[in-house]
């Protein structure tokens, strides 16, 4: 459906987005994430074409979308800059797209109750738009985009000034909704959580260029290299040296999985895979944090030698700050990672 062909992007003399290869499937959603200033919006607006394009190739079934402007690409957007009009009711809003494509009238009508209805904002039509929650103005702001029905959708930060809960929850229903109509959708989010939550296929973005593309499993279980794993916000990451099933590591041997390739390597153990052991055997450690995470308490540990640790534990018997422990690590919680 969208396919970016060495898509390059700059601001005067700086690259924001540098040789980008993507393919976006029909009825597919995919998740462009990372840091602030790695180019995600950029991606976006040039695909929207909002953006100039410095060189490469912006094709939407089929079609080079080269010169094509923004209002004629059959893309929708909802973007965080881009508000509601607050001089107009639900219904106008929602209304606006599909009158500008030249709906009539009754026709537009029709569809925006239709729209409103999905969204879970049945009958809203003469509200203002001033009195809606932030969760509702999402929601509209969602139809308006929707409307017309575009080839393709994009998502800047949709959910990025709501709080948490309501965004866990609007997550869950996004990704059924999009299910349902089989939107093809190109999302940008710095939060991991709603990437992996919303995405079929999720990809890592580092400075203009694409550092992995996966599905949410492939991506959490085998995060690329120490960058990604970093921004998944992983922290046992070392260098170390691998040969047959384990590798020296500054906490001491570790042990990998088998057939790991040999050589100097980063490693990341998932705290899961640090497993706490009663004080005196295996690596020493004082616990100096414990955070309370629901099912489990993630604890932070200072071995006696290395690098600090995060540790998964069970709540019940958890470890307290300032308790002496040791930790064995279990190979299958370690990943060998690339770069
Ligand atoms: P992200 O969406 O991942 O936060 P952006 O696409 O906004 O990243 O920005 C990518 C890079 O391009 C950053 O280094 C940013 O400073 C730069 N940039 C973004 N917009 C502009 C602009 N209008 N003019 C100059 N540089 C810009």
């Amino acid at each position: 459906m969208l396919v970016l062909d060495d898509l390059t992007v700059r601001y005067g003399d700086r690259t924001a987005v540098a040789g980008v290869g993507l393919d976006v499937a029909d009825h597919e959603i995919v998740s462009v994430l990372g840091p602030s200033g790695s180019g995600k919006s950029t991606l976006l607006r040039a695909v929207a074409g909002l953006q100039p394009v410095a060189g490469g190739r912006v094709l939407l079934a089929g079609r080079d979308l080269a010169g094509v402007p923004a209002h004629r690409r059959g893309v929708g957007l909802m973007f965080q800059d881009q508000q509601l009009f607050p001089h107009r009711d639900v219904g106008g809003n929602v209304a606006f797209g599909l009158r500008m494509h030249g709906a009539s009238r009754a026709a537009a009508r029709e569809r925006v109750a239709e729209l409103l209805a999905l969204v879970g904002l049945p009958g809203a039509e003469g509200r203002a738009v001033g009195a809606l929650s932030g969760g509702e103005q999402q929601r509209v702001a969602l139809a308006r985009a929707l409307a017309p029905s575009p080839q393709l959708l994009m998502l800047d930060e949709p959910l990025g000034q709501l709080d948490r809960s309501l965004r866990e929850r609007l997550v869950v229903e996004l990704r059924q909704l999009f299910g349902r109509l089989g939107t093809t959708v190109l999302a940008v989010t710095h939060d991991q959580g709603e990437a992996f939550a919303l995405a079929d296929r999720v990809v890592v973005m580092r400075e203009g260029r694409i550092a992995q593309s996966g599905t949410p499993v492939e991506v959490w279980e085998r995060p690329a290299d120490e960058f990604v794993a970093r921004f998944l916000g992983f922290a046992n990451v070392v260098r170390g040296t691998v040969h047959g099933a384990v590798a020296d590591t500054p906490w001491g041997k570790v042990g990998v999985p088998a057939a790991s390739a040999p050589g100097e390597r980063s490693l990341l153990v998932r705290p899961a895979g640090v497993r706490v052991l009663p004080a005196g055997s295996g690596l020493g450690c004082e616990v100096v944090g414990r955070t309370f995470r629901g099912e489990h308490v993630l604890l932070a540990l200072r071995p006696e030698r290395g690098p600090g640790l995060e540790s998964s534990v069970a709540l019940r018997g958890a470890p307290e700050v300032g308790d002496r422990v040791g930790v064995e690590f279990a190979a299958s919680e370690v990943v060998v990672l690339g770069g």
